[in-house]
C-alpha cells in the first residue's frame, strides 16, 4: 500500500512509498482505511530534518498525526465498519509516569510518550492502519468532509478545558477573549471561545486573504494591530503564534484575574530587551495565570467531536484550504502562500 515516509533527521527525504506494509496486527485491533491526513507546522520541521524519530529498528517514518479514517473492521465490537474515527496521537509512556498511568498522556512527565507521524510511532499518512479502540474516536457521520480537523480542534479543546479549570480557583465570569495567530489552532480556540458565548477578539498580521472572514464569521472581531493598541483587557488570551514579543505583550495585556494559555510553540535563540520585574508585579498584585497547553487526551478528543458536531460545516470546509491527492503529496507539503489547513486526500 502508499505510505508517506520520511528518513527523521535527514532534510527533504520525504518519499511516496508505493509497497509499505499492512499494519501489523501489533498495531491494534481497529483496522481503518484512511481518508484524510492534515499537515501542519510540525510536519514541516519534520520534513526539514528537525523533528521526528522512526519507530524502534526502523529507518522510515510515516509521516502524518492528523488522521480521519473509516473503520474497516473491529472484532472487539466497540466500533462498527463504516464507522468515521480519528486516531489519538500520543500514547502514554512504558513506565508509566503519575499521569499517563490515568489516562492523561497530554500530560507525560517523563518525556517517554510516543506520537503517531511523530516520535516512535508510524504515522496516519499510509493507506490503511491500525489502532487500539482506546486510540480511536468516533466523529458524527456528518463530519466525513471536515473530520480531519478533529487533531487540530483536540488541542485547543484541551486549552479550553484547562483555562476552565484555572479559572474556577475563584468566582470566575469571563467576557472577553482574545486570540493572537489565525491559523487552524487559533480559528479553532476562536470557534470554541464563540461556542461558550464569549466575545471574541482574533489578533493577526493579515489583513487580506480569507483570515479576517473566517474571524467575522464566527461574530468575533479581528484584529492586524499591535496587542498595546487594542482597548480592551482581555480575561483570557489564547496565544498561538509562539512570536516572543506578542507572548510578553499579551500577558502583560491581561485583564486583572486573567489567564493566558501559551499554545504557540516558540524557536527560541531570539532575546528581547524585556523588564521581568514589571511583569511579575503585574501578574501577582492582579492573580493572573499564565501557563503552556500542548497536545489533548481521549477526554479532550471527545470535547473536540462534540465541538465540530456543533460548529458550522461550511466554516469548518473553509479552513481547510488545499486538499490534494496522495499522489500530489509533494505539493501539499510545500506550504503556500494563502494557506491555512492543507490536507491530503486519501479517498481519490
Ligand atoms: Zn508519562
Amino acid at each position: 500500500m502508499r505510505a508517506v515516509t520520511v528518513i527523521p533527521g535527514v532534510a527533504d527525504s520525504l518519499a511516496l512509498d508505493e509497497n509499505y506494509p499492512e499494519p501489523a496486527a501489533e498495531e491494534g485491533a481497529v483496522l481503518v482505511e484512511a481518508v484524510a491526513v492534515g499537515i501542519c507546522g510540525t510536519d514541516h520541521e519534520i520534513i526539514a530534518g528537525h523533528y521526528g524519530e522512526a519507530p524502534p529498528g526502523e529507518r522510515r517514518l510515516v509521516i502524518g498525526h492528523e488522521s480521519l479514517g473509516r473503520v474497516l473492521e473491529d472484532p472487539t465490537g466497540a466500533l462498527q465498519p463504516g464507522d468515521l474515527v480519528a486516531g489519538v496521537v500520543r500514547h502514554p509512556d512504558p513506565v508509566p509516569c503519575t499521569n499517563c498511568a490515568v489516562g492523561e498522556w497530554d500530560m507525560c512527565r517523563n518525556g517517554r510518550y510516543t506520537e503517531h507521524g511523530i516520535k516512535a510511532l508510524p504515522g496516519f499518512a499510509r493507506e490503511r492502519w491500525r489502532v487500539r479502540p482506546t486510540f480511536a474516536v468516533p466523529l458524527d457521520p456528518a463530519l466525513s468532509d471536515v473530520g480531519v480537523l478533529l487533531e487540530p480542534t483536540s488541542v485547543v479543546a484541551k486549552a479550553w478545558d484547562h483555562i476552565e479549570r484555572i479559572g474556577h480557583r475563584a468566582e470566575w465570569q469571563p467576557q472577553s477573549v482574545l486570540v493572537t495567530g489565525a491559523g487552524p489552532i487559533g480559528l479553532l480556540a476562536a470557534l470554541l471561545a464563540s461556542q461558550r458565548g464569549l466575545s471574541v477578539h482574533v489578533l493577526d498580521l493579515a489583513t487580506d486573504g480569507p483570515k479576517p472572514e473566517l474571524v467575522h464569521a464566527l461574530g468575533a472581531t479581528y484584529h492586524s494591530v499591535p496587542v498595546n493598541d487594542l482597548d480592551f483587557e482581555p480575561d483570557v488570551v489564547v496565544e498561538c503564534t509562539g512570536a516572543p514579543t506578542v507572548v510578553l505583550d499579551v500577558m502583560c495585556k491581561a485583564a486583572p484575574t486573567g489567564i493566558v494559555c501559551l499554545a504557540g510553540v516558540s524557536s527560541g535563540g531570539r532575546t528581547i530587551d524585556f523588564d521581568a520585574g514589571a511583569l511579575n508585579r503585574a501578574l501577582v498584585l492582579e492573580n493572573n495565570v499564565v501557563f503552556g497547553s500542548v497536545n489533548a487526551n481521549r477526554r479532550h478528543w471527545e470535547l473536540a467531536a462534540e465541538a465540530l458536531a456543533r460548529a458550522d460545516r461550511h466554516w469548518l470546509s473553509t479552513l481547510i484550504s488545499r486538499r490534494l491527492p496522495v499522489s500530489r503529496y509533494q505539493e501539499a507539503y510545500q506550504p503556500g502562500p494563502d494557506d491555512i489547513k492543507v490536507v491530503l486526500d486519501f479517498a481519490v
